[in-house]
């Protein structure tokens, strides 16, 4: 079955109330309840932006439903006219002006109503894009912390639901019942009914279901037919999947690809495929769709040519690979700042293809994420193909810049990618045991910071802390 991945992003309105707790962190309650009430198929990926400020106003209490539409352009950043989005937005605010004791609304109705009388195409073109909830309005009716927490979950669940086109059921208990006056519902509400599961697992092809798709016809979902495809047991249980740690980077920025290839536990077959998980070789193809809606193959600086080495995959193991995809044979593959989609294909020979997820990135003006210092090292030729090569390729001595750089400027966006780029072109050449040392205490130093590299990536800097380790022990010739 396909997973459809759906970014929420997640802003707040003003710097006028204190954000609730489960917003503190990554939000993983939202990918929970809607991959679960989905049975698997919604990855809808909380991306948490309220450190970066209010999105209508510092001081702006109450807000309107025109506030709100401005603020989902802001957050999703969707290409207008879009009739199918990966990307939604949830603001938190204080009150609804319309109604000020709403505890949420998906007001991103497709069509203007009495508390969004907004009918500019510009609000209506995309539907079911974004909505709001109102702490002040849950404040004044659960005066408990806990009660509080548990309503802010319950209706932030609630309004993403009517953004695939819940409506509300009362009976039985589900997510989408309206909350009452006096308390929180009870945690067997805190899920979704087997029809609503078989509604949100529609979500790949259904455009009643997906965001952006439709109108808000909201439907109850009890009676829903189960329309979802049948999975043919004859066919290859492989599953390839990519991505790319930080969904928001600079155009600069040293970007890395994870790939995974995986076979099924339960697949009865032993695997003979072609080793060859790379861009660098005509089995593999990531396909971009650039900003500008242009889709085209990503084309490799490096094109292989070795004889077909096949590897064996057997049931439940797994074949992981790194891609560096920031430069290709065109020059910088994410130049303009926009929404970019990647998709990756890889050919099994006999067995046929095998088609990844998609994922939605995008690639922020460098001068909004970057120091100067460091937007002209990683804009430097030479620096971008160490970057790439992790190799110093003589001419320039580039790692002592490159070194110098951190030292001045440790953190920020980016400092990482140098540092993971630098130890791997100091491990790569073979080092003496000061360098290893250097080494170990860069990628303790990533380590401190976490959340910038790919998972990859990490087991790479794991692999080479140990055998630094080892290599400090033995004497010196
Ligand atoms: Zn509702």
């Amino acid at each position: 079955m396909r997973t459809v991945t759906i970014e929420c992003h997640i802003g707040k309105s003003s710097d006028t109330f204190e954000t609730p707790s489960g917003f503190l962190g990554d939000v993983s309650f939202l990918r929970d309840h809607f991959f679960a009430g989905s049975d698997g198929v919604i990855n809808l990926v909380p991306r948490n932006r309220i450190p970066e400020g209010p999105i209508v106003g510092a001081q702006a209490q109450v807000v309107d439903a025109l506030d709100l539409h401005f603020a989902v352009e802001r957050l999703a950043a969707n290409p207008p006219g879009a009739t199918r989005v990966s990307r939604v937005a949830l603001i938190l605010a204080n009150s609804y002006r319309p109604r000020k004791s709403v505890f949420g609304v998906m007001f991103d109705r497709g069509q203007p109503t009495k508390d969004d009388p907004n009918d500019a195409l510009e609000f209506t073109a995309t539907p079911r894009e974004g909505c709001a909830i109102f702490v002040d309005a849950i404040q004044r009716l659960r005066h408990d912390p806990i009660e509080f927490d548990k309503e802010v979950e319950f209706t932030t669940v609630h309004e993403l639901g009517h953004l695939f086109n819940l409506d509300h059921l009362e009976s039985p208990p589900s997510f989408m019942a309206t909350s009452l006056v006096t308390r929180s519902h009870n945690f067997d509400h805190f899920q979704f009914t087997h029809g609503q599961h078989g509604w949100l697992a529609e979500c790949a092809t259904n455009r009643w279901v997906y965001p952006g798709g439709s109108p808000f016809v909201p439907v109850s979902a009890e009676n829903t037919p189960c329309r979802r495809p049948v999975v043919h047991s004859e066919a290859p249980k492989v599953d390839l999947r990519i991505g790319i740690e930080n969904a928001v980077f600079a155009c600069a920025a040293p970007v890395e690809m994870d790939v995974t290839l995986s076979s099924a536990a339960d697949s009865a077959h032993v695997l003979r495929i072609p080793d060859r998980l790379d861009p660098g070789y005509e089995e593999f193809i990531v396909w971009i769709t650039y900003p500008n809606g242009n889709r085209c193959r990503y084309r490799s600086p490096r094109r292989y040519c070795s004889p077909q080495v096949k590897l064996t995959l057997k049931p439940g193991q797994s074949i992981a690979r790194d891609i560096s995809i920031f430069a290709g044979a065109g020059g910088t593959t994410f130049a303009t700042p926009g929404i970019y989609h990647l998709r990756a294909e890889f050919d099994l020979g006999t067995r046929g293809r095998v088609v990844s997820n998609e994922i939605v990135v995008e690639a922020v003006a460098n001068r909004r994420l970057l120091t100067p210092e460091r937007m002209a090292l990683l804009l430097d030729p030479s620096v971008r193909s160490l970057l790439y090569h992790r190799r110093d390729k003589g001419g320039r001595n580039i790692l002592p810049l490159l070194r110098h750089h951190l030292q001045a400027d440790p953190q920020g966006v980016g400092a990482n990618d140098i540092r993971y780029a630098l130890v791997r072109t100091l491990y790569g050449r073979g080092m003496r045991a000061t360098e290893a040392q250097a080494v170990r205490d860069d990628i303790e130093l990533i380590w401190s910071i976490p959340g910038t590299l790919g998972r990859r990536q990490l087991h790479h800097l794991q692999t080479m802390h140990q055998k630094s380790i080892r290599d400090s022990k033995r004497p010196e010739p």
